[in-house]
């Protein structure tokens, strides 16, 4: 059982990174990484197919960048394909999940990386892959995928292994900010005068526009708005609740529902549809089922809920205590029922 970490304090945003400014959006506690302050780390939170396969396109992409030939590449990308079985095959709740190498993502990736390997060789203008630029005040900060620049025109590319596209057949509004964000980070770093924007996806092929420097300014100013506010609150607030904001879209894979009191207050109203639900409690019963293969808690609530109880295998509660309070992350149900699941995990407070 691990701990879990407590908040020593917290302070204002210096910089946003473009998926802290998609957080911060929704919930201010949210986006705090580097400001909020902790005892120890927060819980990693566990991968999935999706988290994966994006994971393994960075790396397949960053490959891309350097490999001096596609013989070269091929080979580095099998070793990292033995690497990611291994990662899944460590998972109890991947372990349906089969061979990564008859994923359709993981091979999507390779043939991006490939493409972009082969338009490497072909292309005789300067390329920075995976660069990690910053704006000129310092508070935009953005590794991208892939920017070449040719003279005083430049082209930013973003590969993508999901569609570009949303349900109504528009280019995913997500897609379009990102490449807004990185558009202020390359205007603010390179003398161009034409920046083209790229958006590559096995799924779609090659989406691109111009992005006009006063448009990506504009966004720019949106972002510092945000950001702006999202520091008044901070400066006023005295409380991690106060900054709290429990929605499905911000609270979906958030890496703090495990220590967000706010969060296990609403869980149950904002529609959750995963393994997502947390328990935080004291064990007032522990009792092994006749079979031993299971135990039933009786959890008193910490907050003001009802107590509960829950049912979990055996071998993970022989270190439990009576009185102890223990933090249940990863299960299912609703607000009738909690259940135990293969993502599930338990967390002793600090
Ligand atoms: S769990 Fe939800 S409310 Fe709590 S910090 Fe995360 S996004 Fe915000």
């Amino acid at each position: 059982m691990d701990l879990l970490p407590s908040v020593i304090g917290f302070t204002e945003f210096r910089d946003l990174s473009f998926q802290e400014h998609v957080r911060l959006r929704s919930c201010v506690l949210g986006a705090m990484s580097d400001n909020l302050h902790l005892s120890r780390p927060l819980p990693v939170i566990l991968p999935n197919r999706a988290t994966l396969i994006g994971r393994f396109h960075h790396r397949a992409m960053e490959l891309a960048s350097k490999a001096p030939s596609i013989h070269d590449l091929d080979a580095q990308l099998d070793q990292e394909i033995e690497v990611l079985q291994r990662e899944v095959d460590s998972w109890p709740h991947l372990r349906r999940c089969g061979s990564v190498s008859g994923w359709d993502g993981v091979n999507q990736a390779i043939a991006v990386a490939e493409r972009a390997t082969r338009r490497r060789a072909s292309e005789g203008a300067t390329v920075r892959p995976e660069l990690t630029l910053r704006s000129r005040d310092g508070l935009l900060v953005g590794r991208l995928d892939l920017f070449t620049v040719s003279g005083t025109r430049g082209i930013l590319t973003e590969y993508k292994t999901s569609s570009l596209r949303d349900e109504r057949g528009a280019i995913r509004q997500e897609y379009v900010d990102q490449i807004l964000f990185y558009s202020v980070l390359v205007f603010d770093n390179h003398a161009i005068e034409v920046l083209i924007a790229r958006l590559e996806s096995p799924r779609d092929g090659i989406w691109e526009q111009e992005v006009q420097r006063a448009v990506a300014t504009d966004f720019k100013a949106r972002i510092v708005n945000l950001l702006q506010e999202a520091n008044r609150r901070i400066s006023t607030t005295q409380s991690m609740d106060g900054l709290a904001q429990p929605s499905l879209e911000a609270c979906t894979r958030c890496d703090k529902t495990a220590i967000c009191s706010a969060f296990q207050r609403h869980q149950f109203e904002i529609g959750l549809t995963g393994n997502e639900y947390v328990l935080d409690g004291i064990v007032d019963e522990l009792v092994t089922a006749e079979s031993a293969r299971t135990v039933e808690l009786g959890l008193s609530s910490v907050g003001s809920g009802p107590r509960r109880t829950l049912r979990l295998p055996a071998q993970m509660a022989v270190d439990m205590k009576l009185g102890g309070r223990y933090v249940f992350t990863g299960l299912a149900g609703g607000s009738s029922s909690l259940r135990w699941t293969d993502e599930s995990r338990i967390f002793v407070r600090d």
